[in-house]
């Protein structure tokens, strides 16, 4: 397994549609391989999320975060080729987004609280689930990236940018706060 690089925002690898992956190939070694560093490369830097762009390979694959299992222990899903479908688009919910491809930054970001996902795991298998809250937004978040979309494109208001440092100090981040996970 590899850390692979992470592309920052300038990068062209951002910006573009990413294409989707033939399902027979998602069991195949090319696939199950960039899974696995990718799932090492959001561990390395403590991500809640990664999508595939953001380690220079423009496929439509992700990893998203925000959920746990019985035990707390926080839970990831493998996604390819996800949909996402908007279950309410007036129940928005805001926070202060981060992102690995923006690293030391925090925007104010409001986006639908509940959402219907179809994609394939890293099996193969479709899978159909509804997600709400923070999921949502991470799983939203990720998509966006496979669109060539980041955070900061979503920031009404900029003068709810910042540094993170700075957003900690002088921005009210409790409530929506989640810590020092970026995505
Ligand atoms: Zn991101």
């Amino acid at each position: 397994m590899s850390i692979l690089k992470v592309a920052r925002l300038g990068h062209p690898v951002l910006r573009q549609e990413c294409q989707a992956i033939d399902p027979k190939a998602i069991t195949g070694p090319e696939v199950q391989r960039l899974i696995r560093d990718m799932y090492e490369t959001m561990a390395e830097y403590n991500g809640v999320g990664l999508a595939a762009p953001q380690v220079h390979h423009p496929v439509r694959l992700l990893i998203a975060g925000g959920e746990a299992d019985d035990e707390g222990r926080p839970t990831f899903r493998i996604m390819i080729n996800p949909e996402i479908t908007v279950l309410d688009e007036d129940d928005r919910l805001g926070m202060y987004e981060g992102c690995l491809s923006v690293p030391g930054m925090r925007g104010w970001v409001e986006r639908p609280a509940s959402i219907q996902v179809k994609a394939f795991n890293e099996k193969g298998q479709q899978e159909e689930f509804t997600l709400e809250g923070f999921p949502a937004v991470v799983m939203q978040h990720e998509c966006d990236h496979l669109d060539g979309v980041l955070y900061v494109d979503r920031i009404e208001d900029m003068t709810r940018f910042a540094y993170e440092e700075e957003a900690e100090r002088y921005f009210d981040m409790t409530g929506e706060d989640f810590g020092d996970e970026e995505e």
